[in-house]
């Protein structure tokens, strides 16, 4: 039998019976031309309502027009686009829709991003580890998860670039990854960074690669972080598939409405021009995170954090509050027992933090 003839598997082959025969809830129709009385909202809008729709009313359930817009924002079509409550909504779906509680499992590769775990635990599935090499700048080990990936593995972690590590995986390697775990799981790349990168989202690849999901956010690049919006880009039947157990109304009509303005093409700009002060400020803080005393390595990052090894770890993140700045302690991931995740701020609040890490230990808690 010729293997190029058979038919590529579907993805939803992988997840759960149950959630593949669910019948969702049915939310109020969304016709905004006709009067609403069908959804028992009050008629009247109260006092201090400033939003467009009117908070009175239920919003629209995946708002066309935001999906339109991040469907745009990202290269992709309307139906490859799931939006959500952060990433985090994202993952949480897939691992709902995917693992079966005490069966199923998920690879993820550690030191990385905890919520894939967490979701998987909540699940009741199985965490398997695959970790970065680190003696290769924290590089994927893609053989070894296409190894471990069999039998009750569905969803394959790929934080790139990584937290908080800060490096990128080799987009070659990720679509010859996708590929090869076509029929057996999903490959879940998440991109919370690649604008801090300038490489290339891997969305545009979702298309032509079933078992590759790509999840991006608002709550970085484009500073949206309390706005609660995160994207999932995924083959059109695993989006239906998760659309049926979103929460029906997940995003609200203030976010909604605050999304869409700061997508406006103005506001996309402006965005730019923010990622781009934070990359250049992210290469100074580096080269002169290096010269202290103490900093016994700084990783190059193409993402807005620097992963840093110290000689003293608890004693720089002390350093650190004494001088009002919170940075973050990474020392219980594998293979980091010395490290500090340092997210690149504005130029004065780097200054500051490089002072208070340069000063000698004794003026350390003297009075100013
Ligand atoms: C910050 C972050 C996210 C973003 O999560 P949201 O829920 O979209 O705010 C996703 N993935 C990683 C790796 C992150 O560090």
């Amino acid at each position: 039998m010729n293997a190029d003839l058979a038919p590529a598997p579907s993805p939803l082959a992988l997840a759960r019976a149950e959630i593949l025969e669910l019948k969702p809830y049915e939310h109020a129709a969304w016709e905004p031309a006709l009067e609403r009385l069908h959804a028992n909202e009050l008629p009247w809008r109260s006092s201090g309502d400033a939003t467009l729709a009117g908070l009175n009313r239920y919003p629209e359930p995946q708002p066309r027009a935001l999906v339109e817009r991040l469907a745009s924002l990202y290269g992709v079509t309307p139906a490859e686009v799931l939006v959500g409550r952060g990433s985090d909504e994202a993952i949480d779906l897939l691992t709902r829709a995917f693992c079966r509680a005490g069966a199923d499992s998920v690879i993820i590769c550690p030191p990385t991003f905890g919520m894939y775990a967490v979701a998987a635990r909540i699940q009741g599935a199985a965490v398997v580890r695959v970790p970065l090499d680190a003696g290769r700048g924290f590089a994927l080990d893609a053989r070894a998860v296409l190894e471990g990936a069999g039998g009750s593995v569905k969803l394959v972690y790929v934080c790139s670039p990584n937290n908080p590590t800060g490096t990128l995986a080799e987009e070659a390697a990720l679509l010859k990854l996708a590929g090869a775990l076509a029929g057996r799981a999903l490959l879940v790349v998440d991109e919370a960074y690649i604008e801090f990168s300038g490489a290339p989202s891997l969305a545009r690849h979702v298309a032509a690669h079933s078992h590759l999901a790509v999840v991006r956010t608002l709550s970085k690049a484009h500073g949206l972080a309390g706005a609660r919006c995160g994207t999932l880009i995924a083959a059109p039947e695993v989006v239906a598939l998760l659309r049926k157990i979103i929460p029906p109304y997940a995003l609200t009509q203030p976010t909604i409405e605050t999304v869409l303005a700061a997508l406006e093409p103005a506001q996309l700009e402006a965005s730019r021009q923010r990622v781009a002060l934070i990359r250049a400020e992210r290469e100074r803080l580096a080269a002169a995170l290096q010269d202290i005393p103490g900093v016994e390595r700084v990783y190059p990052s193409v993402a807005n954090f620097l992963l840093a090894e110290f000689g003293d770890a608890s004693a720089a993140c002390a350093r650190a509050r004494a001088a009002g700045i919170l940075v973050r302690d990474v020392r219980s991931q594998p293979g980091l027992g010395r490290h500090l995740r340092i997210t690149v701020g504005t130029p004065e609040q780097n200054a500051r933090l490089l002072a208070a890490l340069a000063r000698p230990a004794d003026e350390q808690g003297a009075a100013p």
